[in-house]
């Protein structure tokens, strides 16, 4: 029997959830909005139910936006034949905020992870290798920014041999050094993403 009251049991659980929330900071998040004025309440609330509603994928980029294509794959100044080729929606937020990135993005919303039964067909990596094949204007370069570790890497390697399958002809680079090992691409800093992203090499 829990000696909490049944609803704020639940916001602890919902919580839990979330990633890197163990069931000690649950805790402490839901007692703290208990002291939070109840309007703040309902615009939070409020906030997290038209979260899905209110936002799709672009069915070009597979990037989460209000408005499809996103703003970047209508940007007539973006470069659509170099795509950039990233694990989450947060990492194009880093790699913008270093402005030296003007070409478009792929968004595969996870990586190739077999410990944990992910395998290509459960991220958006068909959707990439379509694109490549069907975009209107030819695709001459894929940079793949996966995380600097075994599954960004598995990940990597993967898509570089279906890129490349049956010789076709597409330059296809990495980031370069100065991304630590291990290290996710969301937490580095815009200096080295800025270095990672101009020294990027051929695969
Ligand atoms: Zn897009």
């Amino acid at each position: 029997m829990s000696l909490l009251p049944r609803s704020l049991q639940r916001v602890i659980e919902s919580f839990e959830r979330l990633p890197g929330v163990g069931p000690k900071t649950a805790q402490r998040l839901a007692f703290y909005l208990l002291h939070v004025p109840q309007e703040e309440l309902d615009l939070f609330a409020d906030s997290l139910t038209s979260l899905k509603k209110n936002t799709v994928l672009c069915t070009i980029c597979k990037n989460v936006t209000e408005s499809d294509p996103c703003a970047v794959c209508s940007d007539p100044s973006r470069v659509q034949s170099i795509i950039c080729v990233v694990e989450q929606p947060t990492d194009v937020l880093s790699i913008e905020k270093t402005g030296k990135f003007k070409g478009v993005y792929h968004v595969l919303h996870g990586v190739i992870d077999p410990l944990n039964n992910i395998g290509p067909d459960e991220i958006y990596l068909a959707d990439l290798l379509k694109r490549k094949q069907t975009a209107a204007e030819k695709v001459e370069e894929l940079i793949l920014a996966m995380n600097p570790n075994m599954e960004g890497e598995a990940t990597a390697m993967y898509l570089q041999k279906q890129l490349t399958a049956n010789g076709q002809q597409v330059k296809v680079t990495r980031l370069a050094h100065g991304l630590p090992v291990g290290a996710d691409i969301e937490y580095a800093d815009e200096v080295t993403l800025s270095r990672a992203l101009e020294g990027r090499t051929t695969y």
